[in-house]
Parts: structure tokens; C-alpha cells; sequence
């Protein structure tokens, strides 16, 4: 494992690219990057988000997903892209009535609403639903557990070859559709089933719905940074903040799931703070390495082992299947490395599968589609490890678009390459490819006793200049890491908690 150490003399973050840039405004300290030899200016501070907005500001970079259901209230809500649409359905104002219910007249297993709006009867919009879907996600109470928020339906005597509507009708003055259900024998009624307008227009099978869904409760898609805006999009948050209020607490998760890497300040100079923000979020994902690894290095200058060397850009752990998903990396005793050295490095690893993919699309075919055998051997606390896991540096989605993961480490890419063998030399020289825009891509900056650097460990590469320590220098970092799927868990629980209340927002229906 690579442990990236986190040092610094000032207490101001510096920001620079490795690659010279032209200055930046606001330029405070000149720090050479050792790795290239060249000298590059930086920006200032980082920026300080605004906690007492709603939502963090760089949300409204991009477009918020519109939402079709409630067309007016995507203005007055634009300064909340999360708010959830759900929202307005525990409210108790319907503001969507059904006027119509019927079978579609070309596919008779589909459900037809027309829907009107009821401050304005002029908006209409037209929804189809199909029956089985319909039939599969009946709210009663026989077929739903709303206690768990659960289907319950028996699928070993559910049939889908038998599911046949009877009747729909709208219910509940259009605030409700009832669907009854025939059995298969003489046509009789067998089943009812009521569904809630709102709950039904949440599950709209429209793509811009379903679109707008997966953006605002699945994953809210990132937002891609080269080196030249890296003082733009990094953020900075109170640890106390962070710790003590929900909303610090989801703008820094937002910023992460955004960005990639954000700056949590002032955290007190004690080992376990790493665990206490883990544990603010869900738990501490453990390696074969433990749970909170300690860097600290060991007074005295007679050891040149502990001569720190560059550490080359790398993702920790590639050779997880499950691999950690994001980095906490805390620091509490400073490096006073004069020459700038212990340097945290870090790039947006999409941002640099991007363009690979825009200026060598042949390469980045190879690098997303060759598997690779990374592998980690020796031991630790918890006894002797050999792990091996295949994977491309670069991991696409199945869609052949999105990007999921970068697995990047020199060290930990073992030297077994079970491909073709003409297919070597051609994934060579797209790896260098790779590696040559990741450093044009990389800023250079040093965190402050007290900084905790957290980032994602599938999206962002990291690394650490070289450095020396002695007596004088020495240094003492705390890391851990968190997975993605308890990151996500936290927000979808705190935005349903600052939108709804307590209530649960999928036991809505009728
Ligand atoms: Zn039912």
C-alpha cells in the first residue's frame, strides 16, 4: 500500500500544477516540483465553502435535472438540484390529479394516465405505466411491507404470463388510481390495487424522469477537472462542522461525489479523528493493512530508510475487487522541508481517461479494456496476504461510456500480464500515454497539521514529491478509508431527512 503522506511547512494550502502553468491569481508561494525539475506558481487559499447557503455552490456549474413533473417549481428550487421531488408528496398537496385512466389502445398491457395540474387544468401531460410493473409493485398490504419499506408479494406464485387488467379508473378525486385485477379463470376481480398520483409520477418510466432520478437519489454524476481549475472546484470544510451539522456534513459529501477530493480543516492533533469522520458517515472500510494506518516517522537522522522518495502517482489498493472507495489521509506533525518537499500531488484520474479518450481513442481502448494482474504480497497486523485482482487502469461502465474506476500503481501492477503477447508493446506505450497526461493533469499542494485530505480512491490519483526527514523533520499522518456505498447511504439518508422529516419517503403509496 502507498501511503500518501501528507507534509507541509505552511499553513496556507498551495495549489500548483507539476506542469508549468501561467500564474495564478492571488499567487502566495512558489514551490518547486521535484519530479520534473521545473518551477511552478501557485493560487492562494483554497476556497472556503460557503456553509450557510443551502447547498454547496458548485451545484449550480451544471444544469440541475429538470424535472417534467413540476415544471414551476424547478425555478423556485434551482438553488437545491437535490431537493427531492418526493418532497411534495408528504406535504400533503397534490399539485398532479389523474383525469384520465385507461389501457392503452395499442399496447393493452400498458396503463395510460393523462394528468393535469391542479393550479393550472391546462398542464396536462400523458404517462403510461405497465401493467406488470403496476402489478409487481402494488402498495397493499398484502403485497407491500411498509414497515420495511419492502415488496412482499409472492413471486413463487406470481405469474406473469396472468396478469390482466380488469379496470382502471382514477379514485380519491384523481389523486389516486385504483387498478383492479382479473384472474385467469372466468374474469373475475381478484386483486385491487391503489397507487398515490405523486408516488406513481416519482417512477415516471420517461427517460428524462428516470434520468433526473439517478442524478438526484443514485449518484449525482461528477464534475471532471484538469489542473488549470483545481483552485476552482477545491473545497474546504470545518472538521467541527463537518462533525457536528448534517449540512456541512452532506456539502462535503456532495463536493466529494462532485469533485473528488476535498479539504477538511482543523481537525484536532489526535490519532483517531480519521475514524470519528468515518464513523460520522458509516464505518471504516479495513484492509489487510487494518483499519487506520499511522505513518509516523521515527526521530533521527542515521536511517536513510527513512529518506522519503518520491512517492509516483498512484490509487491505493487497486488489487481489491472491493476496493476501498474513498481516502482519509490526516495530518498532524508537518514536514519543514524547505525545498518544497512532501508535497501531496493529486489529479482527477477521469479527467486524464477523458482526454486520453478524446486525443488517442485507440489507447484508451487498450487501457480500458486489457486486464491487468494487480497484486499485493507480504504481511501485516492481520497476518500474510497475497492478493491478485484483474482489472483495466481504465474501467468503463456498461453503458462503454461512463467511468467507474482507475486503477493506476507501478508498484502493485504485478509483473504477470496475462494478455497476448502482441498486445504488449501497444499497451505499453498507451500506459505511458496515460501517465504523461496524468502529470500534465497532477496540482501540487501541501496540507497543514490539522488538514484532512479526503478523495476518491477510484476517481483520483495521488502521490507525494520527495522529501527528507531528519530531527528537525519529521512527520506523523493518520489514514483510513470509507466505501462509496456507505458515502452514498449518508447522503440519501440526510437529504431525505432535511427534506421529508422523518417520514419515509417510499411508504407514500395508496
Ligand atoms: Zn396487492
Amino acid at each position: 500500500m502507498f501511503l500518501s503522506r501528507s507534509v507541509s511547512s505552511a499553513r496556507r494550502l498551495v495549489v500548483a500544477s507539476t506542469a508549468m502553468k501561467p500564474p495564478l491569481n492571488g499567487v502566495s508561494e512558489v514551490v518547486s516540483s521535484t519530479r520534473n525539475g521545473r518551477s511552478f506558481a501557485s493560487s492562494g487559499m483554497i476556497r472556503k465553502a460557503p456553509l450557510t447557503t443551502p447547498l454547496a455552490a458548485p451545484n449550480n456549474h451544471r444544469p440541475s435535472p429538470k424535472s417534467t413533473l413540476m415544471p414551476e417549481e424547478d425555478t423556485d428550487r434551482c438553488e437545491d438540484p437535490f431537493h427531492s421531488r418526493t418532497a411534495s408528496s408528504s406535504v400533503g398537496r397534490t399539485r398532479w390529479l389523474i383525469s384520465e385512466a385507461s389501457l392503452s389502445n395499442d399496447d393493452r398491457s400498458r396503463v395510460v394516465l393523462l394528468v393535469l395540474n391542479a393550479d393550472d387544468e391546462a398542464l396536462t401531460r400523458r404517462y403510461e405505466f405497465p401493467a406488470i410493473w403496476l402489478r409487481d409493485n402494488c402498495q397493499c398490504e398484502a403485497c407491500f411491507h411498509a414497515g420495511s419499506v419492502s415488496r412482499v408479494l409472492n413471486w413463487e406464485q406470481f405469474d406473469v404470463e396472468r396478469v390482466h387488467v380488469a379496470a382502471v379508473q382514477p379514485v380519491d378525486g384523481g389523486h389516486s388510481l385504483e387498478v383492479l385485477w382479473e384472474g385467469a379463470e372466468n374474469g373475475a376481480v381478484v386483486h385491487r390495487s391503489v397507487y398515490n398520483v405523486e408516488w406513481l409520477l416519482e417512477r415516471s418510466f420517461r427517460q428524462e424522469d428516470s434520468e433526473a432520478y439517478l442524478e438526484e437519489w443514485y449518484r449525482p454524476a461528477p464534475e471532471l477537472w484538469g489542473a488549470a481549475r483545481f483552485h476552482e472546484v477545491i473545497q474546504e470544510f470545518s472538521y467541527a462542522d463537518v462533525l457536528h451539522e448534517d449540512e456541512a456534513l452532506r456539502q462535503w459529501i456532495e463536493a466529494l461525489i462532485r469533485y473528488g477530493v476535498v479539504m477538511i480543516k482543523n481537525a484536532p492533533l489526535t490519532e483517531h479523528e480519521c475514524r470519528r469522520l468515518a464513523n460520522r458517515v458509516g464505518f471504516i472500510r479495513k484492509t489487510h493493512y487494518g483499519e487506520e494506518f499511522i505513518v509516523k516517522a521515527k526521530e533521527g537522522t542515521s536511517n536513510v530508510a527513512y529518506l522519503s522518495t518520491p512517492l509516483q502517482m498512484h490509487t491505493d489498493l487497486p488489487y481489491y475487487e472491493y476496493k476501498p472507495g474513498c481516502n482519509l489521509l490526516h495530518c498532524l506533525v508537518q514536514s519543514k522541508d524547505a525545498g518544497g518537499g512532501g508535497a501531496n500531488l493529486i489529479a482527477d484520474g477521469f479527467y486524464v481517461a477523458e482526454r486520453v479518450r478524446r486525443e488517442h481513442p485507440d489507447q484508451f481502448r487498450l487501457l480500458s479494456e486489457t486486464l491487468v494482474n494487480w497484486t499485493d504480497i507480504g504481511e501485516d497486523e492481520g497476518g500474510k496476504f497475497h492478493s491478485i485482482y484483474r482489472a483495466p487502469v481504465i474501467c468503463i461502465g456498461r453503458d462503454g461510456q461512463r467511468l467507474e474506476r482507475i486503477n493506476h500503481s507501478v508498484p502493485q501492477r504485478g509483473s504477470h500480464f496475462c494478455v497476448p503477447i502482441e498486445q504488449v508493446d501497444r499497451w505499453y506505450r498507451a500506459m505511458h500515454r496515460f501517465v504523461r497526461i496524468l502529470h500534465e493533469e497532477a496540482v501540487q499542494f501541501r496540507t497543514a497539521p490539522g488538514d484532512i485530505l479526503t478523495f476518491s480512491n477510484i476517481r483520483a490519483i495521488h502521490g507525494r514529491t520527495g522529501y527528507r526527514d531528519t530531527v528537525q523533520n519529521t512527520r506523523h499522518l493518520v489514514g483510513a478509508y470509507l466505501d462509496w456505498d456507505e458515502i452514498y447511504s449518508k447522503l440519501r439518508v440526510l437529504k431525505t431527512a432535511a427534506n421529508k422529516g422523518p417520514k419515509e419517503m417510499e411508504s407514500v403509496g395508496g
